[in-house]
């Protein structure tokens, strides 16, 4: 056949079948799917958005705690995983946390700094994704709910079968996020769909996770939850300052979730109970004290903490009387608490992706698939994952927006 004759032949079965023809195709309405949207519509491009979900941004209206930590001021590439540390520089670097606020400040929303650079929503998080919603609709883009992608084919043009309706664009951005939070329409699409391009996926792991200690610890766990204490946590050469919850199964909190990023099976997890305090030196202070040794401690840490980690032995003696012996196994107890969690909550209570779609088989600038011409990947789906803060989201923001003015 013809090159004419088959462009004709294709146009008809297009047309036979109802084939719809948009610019873009993006598989997924979340954060950066809407984001990319917007943008490209804005500029003049036909953009059909497709999720299965009843709602856009499911994700965005849960976000930090119904906050929206929605970006975050120190946003740089050391807040983020990738076998690749240098790929979201470039995206990042286009699109600065600044971009955001000025985007959404446009439309009404503010910022409160909680924590050094983080930015959460005056208006709380629904506002954000209704922003996102509100303006794909002023630009005219075709957000299509509630549809099951049942088949995604070609190399450009693709094409997408969806509830008998069929797409077709010579542009297709996959946006469908990672696997944690099934609750609000996760699912590993994305990472099959990548597959099926022939991209290797970087294997996915729950990350911002808590993590699940067994035996004894789990025990002790189970006594404190509901305490909190400021700690330092180490694994793998990574150590977040923060705060620490003992929950039923094991700890969370914002170190234990950072941590729990870099964290492996089988690798152990350092705490120390009284970062910035040396129990030595608060000895020391107190040398000459007849008070006992837990009514001092009890200055620095949690009262419900020191049953737990130091022996009634050692806490009823006077500090005046401590030995080394005493002071060292105190020491250890509380600056070198060591777990080997048994692993971690998992997807349903991971904030985030660890993995996912390899960066070495993307251009870092246009996020397009080097051997796929109009194939794009944004988000979370990709092998780049933030630390807790707002630099999920702004990742999300920013390659979405790396997308969105190119299409
Ligand atoms: C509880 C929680 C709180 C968080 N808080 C923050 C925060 O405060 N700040 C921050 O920076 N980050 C936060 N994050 C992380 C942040 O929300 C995500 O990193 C970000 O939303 C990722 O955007 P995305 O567009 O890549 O993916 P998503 O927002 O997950 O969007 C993917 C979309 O694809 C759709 N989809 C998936 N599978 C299919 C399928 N099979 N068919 C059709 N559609 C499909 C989904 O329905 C979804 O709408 C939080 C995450 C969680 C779970």
């Amino acid at each position: 056949m013809s090159l004419r004759l088959r462009l004709e032949h294709c146009c008809v079965s297009a047309y036979n079948r109802g084939m719809q023809q948009y610019d873009a195709i993006i598989l997924g309405a979340g954060a950066s799917g809407l984001y990319c949207a917007l943008h490209a519509a804005r500029r003049g491009r036909s953009v059909a958005v497709l999720d299965h979900g009843p709602k856009v941004a499911r994700k965005v209206r849960i976000s930090g705690g119904g906050r929206c930590n929605f970006t975050n001021l120190e946003c740089g590439a050391g807040h983020f995983l990738s076998e690749n540390p240098h790929f979201c520089k470039s995206a990042l670097a286009r699109h600065t946390p600044w971009d955001v606020v000025a985007f959404f400040a446009e439309h009404g929303i503010g910022y409160e700094e909680k924590a050094a650079g983080q930015l959460f929503s005056d208006q709380g998080a629904g506002r954000v994704a209704g922003v996102l919603a509100e303006q794909c609709h002023r630009s005219g883009v075709a957000v299509l709910l509630e549809r099951e992608i049942g088949s995604v084919s070609g190399t450009g043009p693709f094409q997408v079968e969806t509830n008998g309706e069929s797409l077709e664009a010579p542009k297709l951005v996959l946006a469908l996020g990672g696997r944690s939070w099934p609750q609000v329409g996760a699912s590993d699409l994305g990472y099959r769909l990548a597959r099926q391009f022939g991209l290797n996926v970087v294997k996915p792991r729950p990350g911002l996770v808590p993590l699940v200690l067994s035996g004894k610890e789990a025990e002790r766990c189970n006594r404190l939850a509901g305490t909190a204490l400021p700690v330092a946590v180490s694994t793998n050469g990574q150590t977040f300052t923060d705060d620490l919850l003992f929950t039923h199964k094991g700890i969370s909190g914002p170190a234990v979730l950072q941590v729990s990023s870099y964290w492996q099976s089988n690798d152990p997890v350092l705490v120390d109970l009284m970062p910035g305090r040396r129990v030595e030196v608060l000895v020391e202070e107190n040398r000459r004290s007849n008070a006992l040794f837990r009514k001092v401690l009890q200055s620095c840490l949690p009262k419900r903490i020191l049953p737990e980690f130091i022996p009634k032995s050692i806490g009823e003696t006077p500090v005046s009387q401590l030995s080394n012996k005493q002071l060292q196994q105190a020491a250890d107890a509380l600056h070198r608490w060591e777990v080997i969690p048994s692993g971690t909550e998992g997807w349903k209570k991971a904030e985030v992706s660890c993995g996912g779609v390899d960066t070495a088989e993307l251009s870092s600038k246009t996020l397009e698939v080097n051997k796929v011409p109009g194939l794009h990947v944004i988000g979370e789906l990709l092998d780049v994952t933030g630390h807790l803060g707002g630099h999920n989201l702004q990742w999300a923001w920013a390659s979405a927006h790396a997308v969105g003015v190119l299409l």
